[in-house]
């Protein structure tokens, strides 16, 4: 089984982000949980998570990744930046119990700004322990990321020493982001092989849950997180077919965040990576 789609709005509801998604050949969906910039989550409709539920079982949708808005920052130096991160994972962890159980919620660790990245991952696992409780059935990822800034999480040490103070850690994961891994310094082109053995030295590949497939417009290690459409960046498509097919990888979900203004431009990457899926596959 292939599960793949991509990065979908929930402006019309969340039946509707999953009619869009049947129609462009995709079997899960990534979506922010609210603006991506923050603010107010819309309140949920009773009727749309019905309709919701049905159009799933229509296109065969068994898995949602929620993503938090990027701009929650649970290891700034400031205590009111610190408590709205903690209210907002919170509601969104609560709210996801709602719209489907059993699901991945996805956030970016963070970023210090001044205080180092030790001071900043005690600062996320604390915020991780204020929110996860035991009877939750929401899987909360952290997503690897490129190292833009102050970013925390670009190497697989700092996912790991975020993980390994959270005390509910059977309720933490990882989602790894192509082009974050690559724009990081791993070399996913070249020794795909030797980057999953390094994950999962240090993380443990059980950890897994979820890959981002983006194209990135820049060279490894560049530092930058700037995504490009598959096959038209520095990472090529033949090495994100193998990500696909890695027989490590391929029973995860995979979620496209290239940039595409259209739904067209994901259903003719969802078509090309099926084809991939199948013909490189004895
Ligand atoms: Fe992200
Ligand atoms: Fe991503
Ligand atoms: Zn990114």
């Amino acid at each position: 089984m292939f599960t793949i789609g991509c990065h979908l709005s929930i402006a019309k509801g969340f039946a509707a982000a999953a009619r869009d998604a049947g129609s462009i050949g995709a079997n899960t969906f990534q979506f922010f949980t609210r603006n991506p910039r923050g603010g107010k989550a819309k309140s949920l409709d009773a009727g749309d998570l019905a309709a919701f539920a049905d159009v799933r079982e229509q296109f065969g949708i068994e898995r949602i990744l929620a993503h938090a808005p990027y701009t929650l920052n649970p290891s700034s130096s400031k205590p009111e930046t610190r408590s709205f991160a903690l209210q907002t994972l919170a509601d969104d962890l609560n709210r996801m119990e709602r719209i489907m159980p059993g699901q991945l919620y996805n956030m970016h660790p963070g970023a210090h700004v001044g205080q180092g990245s030790e001071v900043a991952i005690g600062m996320i696992a604390d915020t991780l322990n204020a929110v996860l409780a035991p009877e939750q059935t929401t899987t909360l990822l952290l997503e690897t990321m490129a190292g833009k800034g102050s970013e925390v999480g670009r190497t697989f040490e700092e996912i790991a020493a975020i993980i390994d103070l959270v005390d509910l850690a059977d309720h933490v994961g990882v989602c790894l982001d192509t082009c974050h891994v690559w724009d990081g310094g791993y070399d996913i082109a070249c020794n795909l092989e030797g980057v999953l053995e390094e994950f999962d030295r240090i993380i443990g590949l059980e950890r897994l849950r979820a890959i981002h497939l983006n194209d990135s417009k820049n060279p490894c290690a560049a530092h930058k997180d700037r995504h490009e459409k598959l096959g038209e960046g520095c990472i090529g498509f033949e090495a994100l077919a193998a990500v696909v097919n890695h027989p490590k990888l391929r029973n995860l979900p995979f979620y496209l965040e290239t940039p595409h203004d259209k739904l067209d431009g994901y259903a003719q990457e969802i078509a090309r990576l099926k084809d991939a899926r199948s013909t490189s596959v004895a």
